[in-house]
């Protein structure tokens, strides 16, 4: 439902929505979606993942950085969790973005933050440092800040969405850097992005084949699509690709039986792992892209006496309900 996607990537990026959120702490359901807010709880969480053998990459959440303190703010807090991570010596690294270490503030300066965790990375153990893709207007900052480090570092990667027309292309550039595939979360116009499932499925399923038949370097392929993971299964079978050359990933809280499952059958798999206070934007681009996980929302409003939490949950249910009828009535008279 193309109405209600819209509302909640509105909602994602409205900056008002996102600072009383974070006030409020996880609520209507994110906790179930976000490892918690502090260190010690995400440490925790993968604690108990890793004993059911799987990875895990860690997010730390921020939205709207407009300064320089707050994206330094960030920087530390990334190489916090990744000194603490080192010396609870669990399986574990993280996922950065370059708009929370300032890119839009300066490109150098968000250059030398990413470099930074970079260096404490090589000294923590020499963990994986994933950039994730964001919209579709930071795609050259992102792809620029990574063309200056991936000759200097090998432990750095990036994500590809399918969506994007010109994916391929941005995936045969990185033939030896580790990439993360996915479908694309944001949204963007048809004059740089596919709009239909099918489209875009069809062109991950490019990107994923094309990809593990071309480059030795490691893929994730992270989805929660059952038809997708079904079909890289057979594909790699079919094509006798090792297990060692992909993993699956997906995010904490959503499938997490299907994720163990993949896990006990032998798959290399990391959980994707936000944590931090600030959830709300995270939180709602999970609902634009599944509207059925209102049901989170809905099992924590029910379980809540706290007023606040029910009106606003209660406000998004309504308003994105009534924003479905009102489109599927528009699409009937059409
Ligand atoms: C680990 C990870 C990292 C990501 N990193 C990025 C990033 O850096 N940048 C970015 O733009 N996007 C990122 N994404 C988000 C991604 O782009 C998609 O928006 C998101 O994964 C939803 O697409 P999907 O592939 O899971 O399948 P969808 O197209 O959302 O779902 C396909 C089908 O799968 C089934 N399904 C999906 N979810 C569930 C569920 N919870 N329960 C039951 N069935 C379900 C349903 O049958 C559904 O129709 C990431 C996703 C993951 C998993």
């Amino acid at each position: 439902m193309p109405v209600v996607k819209d509302f909640f990537i509105a909602l994602s990026n409205n900056k008002f929505m996102n600072e009383s959120a974070k006030k409020m702490g996880p609520a209507l359901g994110a906790k179930k979606v976000v490892a918690g807010v502090d260190i010690d709880s995400t440490i925790d969480t993968v604690e108990r993942l890793n004993m059911r053998g799987i990875s895990c990459t860690l997010d730390n959440l921020g939205e709207f950085v407009t300064t320089r303190h707050e994206a330094l703010e960030a920087q530390q807090n990334i190489v916090e969790i990744m000194r603490r991570n080192y010396n609870a010596n669990i399986d574990a690294h993280v996922s950065i973005k370059l708009t929370q270490l300032g890119i839009n503030i300066d490109k150098e300066f968000a250059y030398k933050n990413t470099r930074e965790i970079l260096l404490k990375a090589h000294e923590y153990g020499n963990t994986f440092v994933n950039i994730d893709a964001e919209k579709y207007e930071d795609l050259v900052g992102i792809t620029e800040t990574l063309d200056r480090l991936k000759g200097e570092f090998k432990n750095v990667g990036t994500v590809i969405q399918a969506y994007l027309y010109d994916a391929m292309n941005i995936m045969n550039k990185y033939q030896d850097v580790r990439l993360r595939l996915v479908k694309g979360a944001y949204k963007e116009g048809p004059n740089v992005a596919f709009q239909t499932k099918e489209e875009i499925d069809s062109n991950y399923i490019k990107l994923i084949e094309h990809r593990l038949l071309t480059s030795n370097a490691f893929t994730s392929i992270a989805t929660h699509d059952h038809n997708i993971i079904n079909h890289v299964k057979q594909f790699v079978k079919d094509h006798h690709i090792s297990n060692d050359q992909f993993e699956f990933q997906m995010l904490y809280g959503f499938r997490t039986d299907y994720a163990y499952e993949l896990a006990g059958e032998g798959y290399n798999f990391t959980m994707y792992v936000p944590f931090g206070e600030d959830w709300f934007g995270y939180f709602m681009r999970r609902l634009a892209e599944r509207p059925q996980n209102l049901n989170l929302i809905l099992l924590d409003i029910f379980n809540k006496k706290n007023k606040e939490k029910i009106a606003v949950g209660a406000g998004i249910i309504g308003a994105a309900s009534l924003l479905a009828i009102g489109a599927s009535k528009l699409f009937k008279k059409n």
